[in-house]
């Protein structure tokens, strides 16, 4: 089921694409994090997308 108000995408956007992901272990960290809280790695990606956006 798409997602269609607006507001809700700005809260959904904001709480759960906010976030780095990290490439080693794929835990999620906070958005200002440099470091994976869990294996303490720096390999990190930021998960910043759009969402529902389909070709
Ligand atoms: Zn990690």
């Amino acid at each position: 089921m798409p997602v269609t108000d607006p507001e809700l995408i700005k809260i959904v956007e904001s709480r759960v694409l906010n976030k780095k992901i990290c490439r080693v272990c794929g835990a999620r960290n906070p958005p200002t994090a440099t470091r994976c809280r869990r294996c303490r790695s720096s390999n990190l990606r930021p998960k910043k997308k759009a969402l529902a956006v389909k070709k």
